[in-house]
């Protein structure tokens, strides 16, 4: 399947994969291609085309409900994991749309072998899906959920992005997205003495601005750097 959008193209085409759990063969989407233009929103989420791939991003066995980006391995742990009752609850938890609890049952597999930076990204992903289908309410839990896994990440030393003050934004934005702005708040207050970079102290002053409206909604980066 090829999408056009103006010039810019996303190739996608299908492959079957045998999950590394149970053994069906399925077939899932592949992502040959992509591109993204324009400002990706203040959590990093990219622009179109990117943004419309998300699906591909995680595979959902359709026999045993394994969630993973790459089906065909898994641990020991896992497979277990994927057979317990709490697994199950989540991937089939009616608050949430399915690609979000995809993305959470992911988020469940990565945060018991310890990569809870990887479970944060599943959580924000989550989200993206739930504001896709116009779930308000279930995208500020998954944004609660993925920055109290942001926090753990960090604490474990784990890091859910390379600069130090985009993993600042990226807290800020799931707190204040979240509903949770006196966390917001504090958090910049806190780390804001330590920030060298101009552009995340753009980014942080247009989010106390947001912050002060008692605005929740996506903006964007470009929308941060524009606003003075
Ligand atoms: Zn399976």
């Amino acid at each position: 399947m090829t999408c056009l959008k103006g010039n810019r193209v996303t190739t996608l085409y299908p492959q079957n994969l045998k999950c590394a759990i149970c053994g069906a063969v399925a077939e899932y989407t592949q992502i040959g291609s992509t591109s993204t233009f324009g400002s990706p929103d203040l959590d990093t989420r990219p622009p179109e085309m990117r943004r419309s791939t998300m699906f591909a991003w995680v595979r959902r066995c359709p026999e045993c409900g394994y969630c993973a980006s790459d089906i065909g391995q898994a641990t020991h742990r896992a497979a277990a994991l994927v057979r317990s009752p709490e697994y199950a609850r989540q991937l089939a938890d009616a608050t949430y749309p399915e690609l979000a609890n995809s993305f959470m049952c992911k988020a469940l597999i990565e945060e018991q072998s310890e990569d809870l930076a990887a479970a944060a990204w599943s959580l924000i992903h989550a989200a993206w899906a739930c504001d896709d289908a116009e779930r308000d309410g279930p995208a500020r839990a998954c944004r609660s959920k993925a920055v109290d896994m942001v926090g753990k990440a960090l604490d474990s030393g784990q890091r859910i992005a390379d600069q130090e003050g985009a993993q600042t934004a990226i807290q800020v934005d799931l707190l204040r997205r979240a509903g949770r702005l006196d966390e917001a708040s504090e958090l910049i207050w806190r780390q804001r003495p330590g920030i060298g970079e101009d552009i995340i102290l753009k980014v942080l002053a247009f989010q106390e601005r947001l912050i002060e409206r008692g605005d929740l909604s996506c903006h964007t980066i470009a929308e941060a750097l524009a606003d003075d």
